[in-house]
């Protein structure tokens, strides 16, 4: 156990200022499912920890005809509980139910899960996010990747984005909002995700002394929406591969198309080959399935992930065909 500094803002302010403005020193703490064992397992070694739960503002879901506010401390289980969130974004409460456990939905918060860690193997066992050996090598592409990236896996990162529940809000037109010392800041949720390309990078663009304040979600009516994900077992566990989907019909053609894939490529994987592929046509078997190649025509897979590139295509296809037949229920 090393020894670090606990400190508990109740503001915003007062949490940025207790950030550090380099990586390693602080790290915020929400509901801990993540960082505590990233601690526990010496992965993360900060001086000091800002435990943010004290922040009322962070808290809450409100509605308005501009769309949902999701407070980034609203926990999973609260989320999925909300009846608005049910009634206009089912497809969202349906990705919702199927993380983790009832357990771990009550403590996790929203702004922990899209700043959760890679699941990558040699990451959570200190070898960093581009692990490499004592001669510089790279570990991933010659060592166990069979659940790693098979697309934009040119560089050296070749984990997977790890969220199940970001596909579907990036799907939906998700922004996220974020505080730091030079004020506020907004942005589509899907360029909050980035490939890093050295060692002390992250995988997102949240500067070490910034906070994750809130999600945005327009609102969706009109929309179909669909989540598909195959895991290898019904357990706890992260899933193999992950497709969301939301479709704007104009009578029986898509008249403007999301589809994202999760758990290929190191960030959550909007296609837009798929999405051009879909606009103005009608949604069928031969459509959807072309949809899906599309969306997963650029995969290099590495030398033991090849079946995930199958499994992204059926999990694409299908999502199309679910959001088609009228989305979640
Ligand atoms: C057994 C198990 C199964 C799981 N299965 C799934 C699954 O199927 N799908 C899925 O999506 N997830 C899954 N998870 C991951 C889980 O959803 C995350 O651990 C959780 O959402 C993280 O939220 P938290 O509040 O506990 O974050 P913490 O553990 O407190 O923090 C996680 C990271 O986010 C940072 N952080 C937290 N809040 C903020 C903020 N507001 N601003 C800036 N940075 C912040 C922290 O500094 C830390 O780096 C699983 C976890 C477990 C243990």
């Amino acid at each position: 156990m090393r020894p670090f500094e606990y400190v508990s803002p109740n503001n915003k302010t007062q949490a940025v200022s207790l950030l550090a403005a380099t990586w390693g020193k602080t790290e915020i703490l929400a509901g801990g499912t993540d960082l505590l064992a990233l601690m526990k397992d010496d992965v993360v070694s900060p001086r000091r920890l800002v435990n943010i739960k004290d922040i009322k503002d962070l808290q809450g879901v409100s509605s308005s005809a501009q769309g949902t506010r999701i407070g980034a401390l609203t926990t999973l289980g609260d989320l999925v509980d909300d009846t608005r969130v049910r009634k206009n974004y089912p497809a969202l409460a349906e990705a919702l139910i199927e993380v983790a456990s009832p357990q771990i939905r009550n403590r996790a918060t929203i702004g922990g899960n899209l700043c959760q860690r890679p699941r990558c193997w040699y990451f959570r066992n200190g070898f960093g996010l581009l692990p490499k050996d004592e001669s510089g090598k790279e570990l991933v592409a010659a060592g166990e990747n069979r659940y790693h990236a098979i697309l934009a896996n040119d560089g050296p990162a070749k984990f997977v984005s790890p969220s199940t529940i970001v596909p579907i809000l990036i799907a939906y037109g998700a922004r996220i909002r974020l505080e730091g010392p030079k004020g506020k800041r907004e942005l589509a949720l899907e360029k909050f995700f980035v490939v890093p390309k050295a060692e002390g990078e992250r995988e997102h663009d949240l500067r070490p002394n910034e906070i994750v304040t809130e999600v945005l979600l327009p609102p969706a009516p009109g929309v179909q929406a669909a989540n598909y994900e195959i895991r290898q077992k019904e357990a706890f566990d992260w899933p193999l591969a992950v497709a969301a989907v939301a479709l704007r019909m104009s009578g029986s053609n898509v008249q403007s198309a999301r589809v994202v894939v999760g758990y290929v490529a190191p960030v959550p994987w909007l296609s837009s080959e798929a999405e051009k592929f879909l606009t103005g046509h009608p949604v069928n078997q031969e459509t959807a399935q072309k949809a899906a190649l599309a969306a997963l025509s650029g995969a290099k897979p590495l030398s033991d992930n090849a079946y995930k590139v199958q499994l992204a295509r059926v999990a694409v296809k299908r999502a199309i065909l679910k959001a088609a037949s009228g989305g979640a229920a």
